[in-house]
């Protein structure tokens, strides 16, 4: 993902990258300093910057969300719009391409939408866990999907896998590499080259996955 930001130019004699309140960040350079100087240094402050703009929208998500026409849901990696439609037409959620969701059930949205994602997940999830799980030749005892604090997924000790419901927000890549890194534990407790090598041959654009983790950690927090 490109980063944007803003050069102003001042006597200073250092440079100084910042993040507004507005989350835009700002480069205050001098003179002297080259575009392209500026713009490594940007790159190598990408981390940080996603971190300190996450921090800031991690407030937004928290907030309640507004389950109007036309909210955006995450599913999968993509965004749908939502709408809200008359009780004859639909009775709690439905998914087609759009969301719907029945005007009476408004106010129990969050629960709604919390449980459709957990039986999505559900779905999706374990049938995948067992087939990379094939592939790698790799022995576990239980999947398990549940509501983990601040975490995509876990290995328990004796060998139960759990996953938070909330990755099935992220498109499959993602799902792949979370559960490749889970599997590949049962085999390399650590996190060596060699348990990287093993992850990379399930998932070769694992490090896109982590960016994308990275990016959208703010989905992890989100209530719904
Ligand atoms: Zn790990």
């Amino acid at each position: 993902m490109k980063i944007d930001y803003t050069v102003v130019r001042t006597d200073r004699k250092s440079l100084q990258i910042s993040v507004e309140r507005d989350r835009s960040i700002v480069v205050r350079a001098p003179n002297h300093v080259t575009d392209e100087q500026i713009a490594r240094a940007v790159e190598k402050k990408r981390y940080w910057l996603y971190q300190k703009i996450n921090h800031g929208q991690k407030y937004d998500t928290m907030a309640k969300k507004d389950f109007v026409s036309g909210t955006s849901i995450s599913y999968l990696g993509h965004y749908y719009p939502l709408e809200v439609v008359a009780d004859q037409a639909v009775s709690g959620i439905t998914f087609s391409d759009k969301f719907y969701l029945s005007k009476s059930q408004q106010d129990n949205a969050p629960e709604l939408f919390q449980a459709w994602y957990v039986e999505k997940a559900k779905e999706r999830i374990p049938v995948l866990v067992e087939t990379m799980a094939g592939a790698m030749g790799v022995q576990y005892n239980r999947v398990m999907v549940s509501n983990l604090k601040m975490r995509w997924a876990s290995c328990t000790t004796k060998d139960n896998l759990n996953f938070n419901w909330r990755l099935i927000k992220a498109p499959l890549f993602v799902i792949r590499y979370i559960i490749a890194h889970e599997l590949a534990h049962l085999l390399e407790a650590n996190h060596t080259p060699t348990f990287w090598l093993i992850v990379k041959a399930q998932v070769p654009n694992y490090e896109r996955a982590k960016t994308w983790l990275v990016e959208h950690g703010d989905l992890l927090e989100a209530e719904v």
